[in-house]
């Protein structure tokens, strides 16, 4: 670098690890660091546990008890174990989570690029607070980075459109009926929550997982804990795009679709296209409500067994098997909606979320943009990815999965740390 004289050069700042984003995966990822003696920095462009404050609804509330839902070196003070912690109260936990481990976390600051040197180790990375060089960089930035909906609905055809993550309560909507699209658990709570403020909601239900809320007197995080479920490694082929159901909302309880539609929601089948002010849905929708009981029935199953197996004196229910009547919507689905004539004026989608690591210019990814890694290790020497759905096992996007996948990357690193100290005898 050439300066000009008498104007001193910044030396630039350098760290061994440094991890971009403070939400919980960074502060994981922190923490294990910490305990295996690699100097980081943790960089986050806002604020800790951002998307907890300021991507979800109002009434948000996890979808696991408190007791599950949290890291292991702390709990959450002063709060029901068994209770579902308001979102703004994880955002705090996360915050004093950080501080108790003293993670060295930067706020405020973005990464804009990351490239690896040339001719040497290590990376260079360019932010909002200037260069920072490391030996290593996890990206951090999490499973849910950008809301995708199909680009199927004109913005001319005089209907509000959002993504579930620009939701925040029903008094941001139009007066008139609303269609919410997809019926994962975002999708399915938003739409209860529309339909208890007394709006006409169309609920669009694609294929689901439906576990229990409880079941015998447990969780169903509980319940996939001893199953051993959340370890799963990967999906089944063809089950990608199944969502799963689940809410902490009102104390928490298991998503009925028929409970729902009892209460006056119209349930439709997937949400296929639109054309001339028609939206068209799918002919799937008795199949997807079949679907997701049979999942429930498989996981009560699975635990009925396990009780068995285990001699546990755990008390039965039998009602949990009963599955109500398909309600009319479900037997005649709707296949084509007017949209002005069924006076909807708005439309959620609650179709998910896609990565990108535009930021991220190194060689770990493949053709289609996605990250090349095993377990995190990415295929660019040095670089790591952490909070990936899936990135090990279906725990790995969750609070409790990600700590654990966080351990797993700072053992990598300090492994790599004692290769690189080693030196021959002369
Ligand atoms: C509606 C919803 C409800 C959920 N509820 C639960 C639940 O109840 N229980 C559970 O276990 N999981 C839940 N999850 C899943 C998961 O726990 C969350 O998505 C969680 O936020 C993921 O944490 P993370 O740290 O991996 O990523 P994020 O929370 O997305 O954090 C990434 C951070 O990186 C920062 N960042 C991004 N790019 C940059 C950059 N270039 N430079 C600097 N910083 C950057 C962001 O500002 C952000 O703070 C939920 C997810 C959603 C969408």
């Amino acid at each position: 670098m050439q300066c000009r004289p008498g104007v001193p050069s910044m030396p630039i700042e350098k760290t061994d690890t440094l991890v971009v984003g403070a939400g919980q995966a960074g502060v994981a990822m922190s923490e294990h660091l910490s305990n295996c003696g690699v100097t980081h920095l943790v960089v986050e462009r806002h604020r800790i546990a951002e998307r907890w404050r300021s991507e979800r609804w109002d009434s948000l509330v996890a979808n696991g008890p408190a007791w599950h839902d949290r890291f292991p070196g702390l709990t959450f003070s002063d709060f029901d174990p068994d209770a579902f912690a308001p979102k703004e109260r994880v955002a705090d936990y996360f915050v004093d989570y950080a501080e108790m481990i003293k993670a060295p976390v930067r706020c405020g600051v973005e990464v804009r690029a990351v490239r690896r040197n040339v001719g040497r180790p290590g990376f260079r990375v360019e932010t909002s607070d200037g260069v920072i060089e490391a030996n290593n960089v996890v990206a951090a930035t999490g499973p849910f980075q950008k809301p995708v909906f199909p680009d199927m609905v004109p913005d001319d055809a005089g209907i509000m459109q959002i993504h579930s993550n620009a939701y925040r309560n029903p008094a941001q909507l139009p007066e008139g009926a609303v269609l919410v699209v997809g019926a994962g658990s975002s999708g399915a709570q938003i739409a209860d929550e529309l339909l208890r403020c007394g709006k006409r909601v169309y609920l669009s239900v694609g294929p689901h997982d439906l576990p229990p809320r409880r079941y015998r007197g447990r969780d169903f995080v509980w319940w996939l804990g001893v199953l051993g479920k959340w370890d799963v490694p990967a999906l089944e082929p063809g089950t990608e795009h199944v969502t799963i159901a689940v809410s902490g909302a009102h104390g928490g309880h298991t998503v009925d679709f028929r409970r729902l539609a009892g209460q006056g929601m119209t349930l439709v089948g997937r949400t296929e296209s639109f054309a001339d002010g028609v939206m068209h849905f799918a002919p799937d929708l008795a199949d997807n409500i079949a679907q997701g009981n049979a999942n429930t029935l498989s996981v009560l199953d699975e635990a009925d067994a396990y009780i068995v197996r285990n001699g546990l004196d755990f008390p039965e229910e039998p009602e949990a098997r009963e599955v109500g009547a398909d309600p009319q919507c479900v037997t005649d689905p709707i296949l084509t909606l007017n949209i002005q004539e069924a006076g909807i004026t708005s439309i959620i989608w609650a179709t998910g979320f896609t990565l990108d690591y535009s930021w991220l210019q190194v060689d770990a990814f493949d053709e289609q943009g996605k990250p090349k890694h095993q377990r995190g290790v990415s295929a660019e020497p040095g670089v790591y990815f952490l909070g990936l759905p899936w990135q090990s096992r279906r725990g790995s996007s969750f609070i409790w999965g990600v700590w654990h996948d966080a351990r797993y990357l700072a053992d990598q690193i300090s492994i790599q740390h004692q290769y690189l100290a080693y030196s021959p005898p002369a």
